[in-house]
């Protein structure tokens, strides 16, 4: 059962996202374009700089000091974010906003820890007292979906678990609650339903100058991850990559993880959803149809329209994709890097550039763990 705290207006400037606070936007009943008006125009401002620090990757402004114009201004941003209509960019403000919330959450007492961890799905309990030196329990099924990744000492084999429980640390627990308001962002804002004919002139104009923002500074992270004039080269392919290959060209039967981890690889270099498809006419099991169908999945031509990107090493190597130790932390990020130091002496004769991923930007924080759908 939740234990009921009471949050002090303070607590709601640092966690504007707990259901109080959303109580409160709803009891305001209040419309944007009340707030696109004197004397509620900064909560409309402070949520535009919410997202243009997610633009510029950069750290978020610090919480106002009026709670209401904080709680509001989050509410706001999450709206922005719908209207922009970027899951990246959405993704963006997750991280850098749950970021200062951990920093946040590591100061508290257990207890108010404990009750912002339970406020973003989290099962958690504080200890009585200390258990093998830990303070907090999380049940297991919590502690799987938020922890940060499932590698070294976050391995659930490499912890402390009694009776369905994973003992933590004050700042593992801070850790768990960041990667959940993550997901809690990005849900929320995924369920804003948006009336865009209702949107006042002056938001409107908001979201299409952040949106051009945004478009701009995709471009140059594309740019530099991928310059002009490069094109896509099989010998730059991680090992990993390569090795999927190879077990399709021998006529392996490739398990499904290791297809969706090559389709999702070979669309975010460029490769249109038929030139996918050659590579994987190979496959024993071959379907053109099924395999269409689902390379057009994780493209987003299809379904929810989500672009999928590919697994992090990290994930790679949980499910034994992995096959070398690189020094990177995304098959993507080898891949430019071996690129641009292959093509760096012609890159400047102006060959026809293919374009770098969709969602280059997020090589190395992006939450890559892929769809339930697989091709072949
Ligand atoms: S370290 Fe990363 S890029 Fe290298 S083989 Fe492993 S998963 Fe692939």
């Amino acid at each position: 059962m939740k234990t009921e705290l009471l949050l002090t207006t303070e607590d709601l400037r640092k966690y504007p996202f707990v259901s109080k606070a959303f109580e409160r936007v709803r009891s305001l009943n209040l419309t944007l374009a009340d707030l696109a008006s004197h004397p509620l125009r900064n909560v409309i401002e402070r949520a535009a700089a919410y997202v243009k620090a997610a633009v510029n990757g950069s750290e978020p402004p610090p919480p106002s000091d009026d709670s209401e114009e904080e709680v509001l201004a989050f509410a706001v941003a999450l709206i922005l974010l719908k209207a922009v209509g970027d899951r990246s960019l959405t993704r963006k403000l997750a991280v850098i906003f749950s970021r200062r919330v951990g920093r946040f959450l590591a100061g508290e007492d257990l207890s108010k820890l404990v009750y912002v961890l339970s406020e973003l799905g989290v099962k958690a309990r504080v200890l009585q007292a200390k258990v093998h030196g830990y303070p907090v329990a999380v049940h297991v099924l919590s502690y799987l979906e938020s922890t940060p990744e499932r590698a070294g000492h976050w391995k659930l084999v490499h912890r402390l678990v009694e009776r369905g429980w994973v003992y933590v640390s004050k700042l593992e627990a801070a850790r768990l609650g960041e990667e959940a308001l993550k997901k809690f962002i990005e849900r929320k804002v995924e369920e804003i339903k948006l009336d865009e004919v209702s949107m006042p002139d002056a938001v409107y104009r908001l979201v299409e100058g952040l949106s051009a923002e945004w478009g701009a500074r995709i471009k140059e992270l594309r740019e530099r991850w991928a310059p002009e004039g490069l094109e896509a080269s099989e010998d730059a392919f991680p090992p990993c990559i390569k090795a999927i290959v190879e077990d399709l060209k021998a006529g392996k039967n490739v398990p499904h993880s290791a297809r969706f981890a090559l389709a999702s690889f070979l669309l975010s270099i460029g490769m249109s959803v038929d030139e996918v498809l050659e590579v994987f006419r190979a496959a024993p099991d071959f379907n053109e149809k099924i395999a269409r169908y689902q390379v057009e999945h994780i493209a987003g031509m299809r379904g929810s329209g989500k672009k999928y990107t590919p697994y992090k090493c990290d994930n790679m190597r949980t499910l034994g994709l992995c096959v070398a130790e690189c020094g990177v932390k995304h098959p993507l990020q080898y891949y430019w890097k071996a690129l641009r130091r292959q093509k760096a002496p012609s890159a400047a004769r102006g060959s026809r550039a293919r374009r770098g991923p969709a969602e280059a930007p997020h090589l190395v924080e992006g939450d890559s763990n892929g769809p339930s759908t697989r091709p072949g």
